[in-house]
């Protein structure tokens, strides 16, 4: 599933290619992308206007439209969202919309497992989209300082992987990211989140911030669905140390890395470097 930094990659590889094109054309060829709106609203709204801006919260794409519209796309588990400088190419089986700038080229939506989503809102509207409207602090935001992650810890019962995969509280990770985080601070996935010492916590802090913005850097994971706005792979995959690689030795202290059920969800981890204290 794509997280922070496969979405935010998205957003980057698009910016230069759907702004401020007119919108000629809007086809919903799966119409239950739709969330709360139908298709004849998304005509009306977007066609004959444009993408402003394209920003992201957490693992939502916002695109801003002209006269004070957004439309919200979610990814989910195997959602692309890819620009074709060439309409005239043939659609992909699994196309579930696509917006047509002309001559400009087309944004499509594919969707092979059809769990991705695309609201229509006005401007900063988002009670109805429960996931955005309750989503915690961004990761790379200024707001997520030391102090911040600390106090979203402090007497907590939940796992520390629990409370990391948890869209209230931090933005945008998920299983990929929590577990090579986990790993660079050496915290075990199971420990509750608030025994973490001090020292613990700032070191977590750093991991996440510096496996979100290495893994933009890398243009994110791609392990079977996810491509850029391009169409492209990432290349974070080839540079994972511990998630996906039970069996293997741990990168840091060669003891065979080990994966167990942590809040529902495959975690992995060494059983050598990342020993539960508590
Ligand atoms: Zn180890």
């Amino acid at each position: 599933m794509p997280e922070l930094p496969e979405v935010e990659t998205v957003r980057r590889s698009l910016v230069p290619v759907v702004l401020n094109k007119r919108i000629e054309a809007v086809e919903i060829l799966y119409p239950r992308i739709l969330q709360g709106v139908d298709e004849e609203d998304v005509r009306d709204v977007l066609v004959g206007s444009e993408f402003t801006a394209l920003s992201r919260r957490g693992k939502y794409l916002i695109f801003e439209l002209l006269e004070e519209w957004e439309l919200i796309a979610h990814l989910r588990m195997t959602g692309r969202l890819i620009f074709y400088s060439n309409g005239e190419i043939p659609l992909a089986k699994h196309t579930s919309a696509l917006f047509d700038f002309g001559d400009d080229g087309q944004l499509r939506f594919e969707d092979v497992r059809k769990f991705a989503t695309l609201n229509l809102v006005k401007k900063g509207n988002y009670e109805q989209i429960r996931g955005l409207f309750t989503l915690g602090i961004e990761p790379l935001s200024a707001d997520f300082t030391v102090e911040a992650f600390s106090q979203m810890l402090e007497g907590r019962q939940a796992t520390i992987k629990g409370l990391l995969l948890d869209q209230t509280k931090v933005a945008g990770l998920g299983n990929i990211y929590v577990d090579e985080s986990l790993f660079a601070a050496q915290i075990h996935p199971e420990r509750a989140a608030g025994s973490l010492t001090d020292v613990e916590k700032e070191r977590l802090h750093q991991a996440i911030t510096a496996v979100l913005e290495d893994a933009i850097a890398n243009q994110g994971t791609t392990i079977s669905d996810y491509r850029t706005g391009y169409g492209q792979e990432g290349t974070f995959q080839n540079k994972l140390l511990i998630y996906g690689k039970k069996g293997e030795l741990c990168p840091r202290c060669q003891a065979p890395i080990e994966h167990t059920k942590v809040a529902g969800r495959t975690s992995h981890y060494c059983p050598r470097c990342q020993v539960t204290k508590v």
